[in-house]
């Protein structure tokens, strides 16, 4: 515990990956001395990752949802609300339930999804990447009984760069429990030019998984449209891809009321990349809205949430702000059958990103169990 008295207000908006790790170290730093609010429009939170596992029907969609009434910490008072307005230059904050004023203004508001540059692409109906989207696809895909699907990004950076492949190797499964495999072919496209693009070896293992499972990758091209009369996938490149069934991965960006606020350049938050400042005083952005250079994932907006915590609590406790964001972090990949894999990457050591990979191994599904397990019971007291 810190021995000043730590009197700012602290306004945290959005309780994902960052949100939450922020005001729980506050919290656990601070206790009651802290003033911490924090906003979210949503009633619960739910990992990325299970958005594949309510998709295939691994987990249900209601128990996927950790309900933010359980997040419970001293000194944290949690508010459903919109955040309708942002001020950065007066710190102020407006809801769709009223207005807030802080000394230290945290923008976690993770990346939204943009389809109005996409035509056909339609939240909640044919994208992924939703909870709408995966409860969609939960519904759809025990209907399909064969065709052409096509796993479509429609632009780059998006969240957690191996998902699609993921999703990739997880359908081919599920086609095969269900017996309709060779009736279907999987084609995945993205804008990248390989699957994870730092670690070669965590590519060349998911590029090998695809041909084994005859799943067809195309790289460097990006989803403009797709039709559904006419059945296609139209890519950046003018080709048109057969499809049967599009399961999108939606363009993103930061949300609009980030991007009217005057604080972003292409769509993402301008940060220092090592310390989430903004160029306005007292305002941080962090996680997957905040333009680091480094992945858009929940181990790196954790990570990210963590340096500003501490430095935070410097600021208002005469130490020093000396805490970095890592960009470093362990990324679990579904290889299909169970199997689970690990790429832990670096993007700020060395001159160029690198990633290490790690085959799949019984190990790594104990622990990508126990990663989900830890947050649930230490941001939402959730044990088992
Ligand atoms: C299919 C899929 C699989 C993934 N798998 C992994 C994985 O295995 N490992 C990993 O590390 N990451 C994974 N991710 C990525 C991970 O989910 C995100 O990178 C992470 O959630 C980002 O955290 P964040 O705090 O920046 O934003 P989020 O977690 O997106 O949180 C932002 C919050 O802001 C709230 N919000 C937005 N706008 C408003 C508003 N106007 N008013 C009030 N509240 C608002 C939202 O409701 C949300 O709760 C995956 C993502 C997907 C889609």
């Amino acid at each position: 515990m810190y021995p000043y008295a730590v009197t700012a207000r602290i306004l945290v908006l959005g309780a994902g990956f960052a949100g939450l790790e922020l005001s729980t170290i506050l919290s656990e730093e601070l206790g009651e001395r802290a003033e911490v609010t924090l906003i979210d429009q949503s009633d619960s939170f739910m990992f990325g990752f299970s958005k594949l596992d309510v998709m295939f029907g691994h987990a249900s969609s209601a128990s996927a949802r950790l309900p933010y009434r359980n997040f419970v910490k001293p000194g944290v008072r949690f508010r459903q609300e919109t955040i309708t307005t942002i001020d950065p230059n007066a710190r102020r904050v407006k809801t769709d339930a009223g207005a807030y004023d802080a000394d230290v203004l945290v923008i976690a508001l993770g990346a939204d999804y943009d389809v109005s540059t996409t035509p056909g692409v339609v939240l909640g109906e044919n994208e992924f990447y939703s909870v709408a989207g995966a409860e969609r696809m939960r519904e759809l895909l025990p209907t399909f009984a064969g065709g052409r699907v096509v796993i479509g990004i429609c632009g780059a950076p998006y969240k957690c760069p191996p998902a699609p492949s993921e999703c990739a190797l997880m359908l081919h499964d599920y086609l095969v429990e269900r017996g309709v495999r060779s009736s279907a072919t999987i084609t995945l496209t993205t804008p990248l030019p390989s699957p994870v693009p730092p670690s070669p070896d965590t590519s060349r293992a998911l590029v090998e998984a695809f041909g084994e499972r005859g799943i067809e990758l195309f790289t460097n091209v990006r989803v403009t449209s797709v039709d559904a009369e006419r059945k296609i996938a139209v890519l950046d490149d003018g080709r048109e891809l057969g499809c049967d069934l599009f399961l999108g991965v939606p363009k993103q960006r930061a949300p609009d009321v980030v991007i009217a606020s005057g604080m972003t350049e292409n769509g993402w938050v301008t940060v220092d990349p090592r310390t989430l400042t903004t160029r306005f005083e007292g305002v941080y952005a962090v996680g997957d809205l905040a333009n680091t250079g480094a992945p858009k994932a929940g181990v790196f907006a954790e990570g990210a949430a963590r340096a500003v915590a501490k430095n935070v609590i410097a600021k208002f406790s005469g130490g020093d702000e000396t805490a970095k964001n890592p960009g470093a972090g362990s990324c679990y990949i579904e290889f299909g059958a169970g199997r689970i894999a690990r790429v832990d990457v670096d993007f700020f050591s060395g001159p160029k990103p690198t990633g290490t990979f790690q085959e799949p191994s019984p190990a790594l599904r104990a622990e990508k169990q126990l990663f989900g397990a830890s947050r649930r019971a230490r941001w939402f007291g959730m044990n088992g």
